[in-house]
């Protein structure tokens, strides 16, 4: 037996290597029925994430079918009011497994051990990881229908291939979902930043340049950009960014470029290609991005340099994309995107720079900023701070004020990694559990411990203690305050929480706990009414916040066809 097992694991890596050695031996089903037309593609800049997958057109509606892409088992499902709502993961015997978000419904097998989970936990919310022989599905089987739960704003399948044994999400479209697009990308801004010869901006030092479209492809006016000689410095450098966006051929929708190429006089200086994007580096999109000019004018313009501190595998080795330059410099610039068809736009220029002297930066006193190589502590009766060294993409402010609450950075500042924040809880008025931390006004998950709360935060900004002593609110939704009878299917609440957020929902029918279902988008509950249930019943809803307030609905309802 064990050598049998070693010989199927044999078989199984080596097709896992030959599918790795080349792309054009996939031939995976279809996820869906429907004709395959995308709505967004592997890569786009998202807030604080790329899209770690493809988005299929369902024609608007929930209910499609979805498809198992290849033999495999189901080996994880999750049910969620939030991210990817109802989704079911498929490990294949390739080293792939393949992701199925936003569902609306599971069918046979999943939803069965999906609602006896939920009964035995009275929770609508539950992830399992059932093992290889519990629900194994073949080649096109229908396991599920899409919808639109979670995060999803409308309805759609978002998709996923990732490697089996890192889970790093990997481009489906090298891998056979095969889309007709002979549309190049669109490039419509540059940026042009002095740097440090870590990667960092120098703040003041950018220029913004316009590009248009001619005839003859994208360029900037007179072919030529000048900068001022004091965007050169003794150790560093400058850095380009390009605002690029891609269509296909069969939808109108912006998706987003496959990859780039900086060349320098004929040398190719920076490149990215989005292949694959690990769920532990996905936030370092914001050190992709001009993050800053984002913010600002919503524009996305994608660097063709980082910092030392970037840890996406998605650009070639060795390359940080700064360009060395000396006053009167002259230099040809070619930038060049394309998508997973090489359907490629490019933008030449020549690049000058003005004579004159360079740039000495300012003598800046360390103690005064926050950097992305060094851990910062901050201890004291008022509370605590830790900060941990990959927390910052740039040098900050450190800002620290301590006089009434404690604050540090700035709010607009984006970080990688949470900080910690400890404060002392002195005020005893109410029960621990009704206090929490708020970072500028907004509640963080805190913990209490010894007359200490504590957090942890992706935003700077002030941290305050704020008491929560206020209950959700139930409202009917889809019916009146003063029905008693009601023939639908599906009835709804919607639930309000002003300060904090909900952290339980259950609706009992003549004292019996049934499902109740919850969607954060829009913050709504549902409960499905199924034909047993037609006649008069009692039904309660409890809802609780985080701090322990409770609110309860409570009403005599007739159930009719
Ligand atoms: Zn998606």
């Amino acid at each position: 037996m064990r050598l049998l097992i070693i010989h199927v694991f044999f078989i199984f890596s080596s097709v896992n290597y030959l599918y790795s050695q080349n792309d054009s031996i996939y031939n995976y089903h279809p996820p869906l029925e429907i004709p395959l037309i995308l709505s967004a593609n592997f890569g786009e800049l998202r807030p604080n994430h790329f899209h770690m997958g493809i988005d299929f057109k369902t024609n608007g509606v929930e209910g499609q079918k979805l498809l198992a892409i290849e033999n495999g088992y189901v080996s994880r499902i999750k049910v969620s009011p939030y991210g990817y709502g109802k989704v079911i993961y498929i490990t294949h015997p390739n080293g792939i497994t393949s992701v199925y978000a936003h569902c609306s419904v599971f069918l046979g097998k999943i939803d069965s051990i999906v609602r006896l989970n939920q009964e035995l936990t009275k929770n609508f919310e539950i992830e399992l990881f059932p093992s290889s022989t519990e629900i194994i599905l073949k080649r096109g089987e229908n396991f599920a229908l899409s919808g639109n739960s979670g995060s999803s704003t409308a309805p759609h399948l978002h998709f996923e291939l990732r490697d089996t044994k890192t889970e790093t999400a990997l481009n489906p479209l090298k891998y056979g979902f095969d889309i007709i697009d002979n549309i190049s990308p669109s490039i419509s801004g540059l940026k042009i930043y002095s740097l440090t010869e870590r990667g960092y901006r120098i703040k003041g030092k950018t220029k913004g340049i316009a590009v248009q479209k001619g005839k003859f492809g994208y360029y900037v006016g007179g072919n030529l950009v000048t900068i001022p000689s004091d965007f050169c410095t003794a150790s560093g450098g400058i850095g380009l960014s390009f605002e690029v966006i891609d269509h296909y051929s069969q939808a109108t929708n912006p998706i987003g470029i496959y990859g780039s190429y900086l060349i320098v006089n004929n040398d190719t200086l920076f490149s990215h290609k989005l292949d694959c994007v690990s769920f532990e580096h996905t936030r370092y999109i914001n050190s992709h991005i001009d993050y800053e000019e984002n913010l600002l004018t919503k524009r996305k313009f994608q660097k063709s340099f980082k910092t030392k501190e970037n840890k996406l595998t998605i650009y070639s080795k060795e390359q940080s994309g700064i360009i060395t330059i000396q006053p009167k410099d002259s230099l040809i610039i070619k930038y060049i995107a394309y998508d997973t068809k090489n359907n490629k736009s490019e933008l030449k220029f020549n690049l000058k720079v003005l004579p004159g002297s360079i740039n000495t930066p300012l003598n800046v006193k360390n103690e005064d900023y926050l950097f992305p190589d060094k851990s910062f502590t901050y201890k004291s009766e008022k509370g605590e701070i830790l900060i941990t060294e990959g927390c910052f993409y740039e040098p900050s402010l450190k800002n620290l004020k301590t006089s009434n609450n404690i604050s540090i950075g700035h709010s607009s500042t984006i970080i990688q990694t949470p900080i910690q924040i400890k404060l002392p809880l002195k005020d005893k008025k109410y029960g621990n559990e009704k206090y929490y931390i708020a970072v500028n006004n907004s509640y963080l998950a805190t913990k209490y411990s010894n007359n200490w709360l504590s957090a942890e935060s992706k935003s700077l900004g002030e941290y305050s203690i704020k008491i929560d002593t206020i209950a959700p609110s139930i409202t009917p939704l889809n019916f009146l305050k003063t029905d008693t009878i009601l023939k639908k299917k599906i009835i709804q609440w919607k639930l309000s929480e002003s300060k904090t957020n909900i952290s339980d929902y259950d609706i009992f029918i003549d004292g019996k706990w049934c499902l109740l279902e919850f969607e954060s988008k829009g913050s709504y509950a549902f409960f499905r009414v199924t034909p047993d249930l037609i006649g008069k019943h009692t039904l309660k809803i409890i809802v609780k916040d985080v701090c322990g307030n409770e609110a309860i609905w409570e009403k005599e309802i007739n159930f009719q066809l």
